[in-house]
């Protein structure tokens, strides 16, 4: 099973034309020995077709295939346009959305029933840490789902900070998400840059990747670390 790495644009970039760059730049990197999947904004979805050795996810879906949502994207359309994978119940959509484990598992239903690969993102936050309650919260996150999911280990206080986990406490985690969801990867996300990613990919099955991921040359640099080319 070659590593895969997911390259989590969230909210960037803001143009067609830098989208486009983006992608093309991203086909261009090596990537041989692993499986490489971008997930642009929406928007972008339409440049994505000139991929081959790259595949494509959605950041987020509905809970339904059709019908009176204003603003939601669902899982069918995405299908039908070609992507393959979605990334669901990330920390941001938690805390920004109030996105909770209800609807996250709507969402993830509905996304395995029209094909699509979910990641599910499941993590602490800082405080929840601080009080012990790791591996609480990871048992609830997973509570109501089986083998069928990709899970994305995030703590929360690691995304976007800098401040990346040390992997042995990662490993304790994973080592718990197999145990309870018995999932088909469990791959590490949070602050992921070409100087750590060897640290995480040694335990890990792949790599979740945001800030680095808007910067193709430090994203080829992280490809090559997993490859170790
Ligand atoms: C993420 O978007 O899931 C993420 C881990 O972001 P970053 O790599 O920027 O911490």
């Amino acid at each position: 099973m070659k590593p895969l790495i997911i390259a989590n644009w969230k909210m960037n970039p803001t143009s067609q034309d830098e989208a486009e760059r983006m992608i093309i730049e991203t086909e261009r990197l090596e990537s041989e020995g692993c499986e490489v999947v971008l997930c642009p904004p929406f928007v972008f979805l339409n440049k994505t077709t000139i991929l081959k050795n790259v595949k494509v996810g959605a950041q987020n879906c509905s809970f339904d295939d059709a019908g009176p949502f204003t603003g939601e994207i669902s899982p069918k359309m995405l299908k039908e346009m070609g992507v393959d994978y979605v990334i669901l119940g990330h920390s941001e959509r938690r805390s920004s959305f109030n996105e909770d484990d209800d609807i996250i598992h709507r969402k993830v239903k509905q996304a395995l029933r029209n094909g699509l690969s979910v990641i599910l993102c499941v993590g602490e936050t800082e405080k929840e840490r601080e009080e012990g309650k790791t591996d609480n919260v990871l048992q609830r996150q997973l509570a109501k789902f089986n083998s069928n999911l990709i899970v994305a280990y995030e703590p929360v206080w690691a995304i976007g900070s800098g401040r990346s986990c040390d992997p042995k406490t990662a490993e304790k985690a994973r080592l718990l998400i197999e145990k309870i969801a018995k999932p088909k990867r469990v791959i590490y996300g949070g602050s992921v840059n070409s100087s750590n990613a060897g640290d995480y990919i040694s335990s890990f099955s792949g790599l979740l990747v945001g800030g680095s991921s808007l910067d193709i040359i430090e994203f080829g640099k992280i490809l090559k670390v997993v490859q170790g080319v």
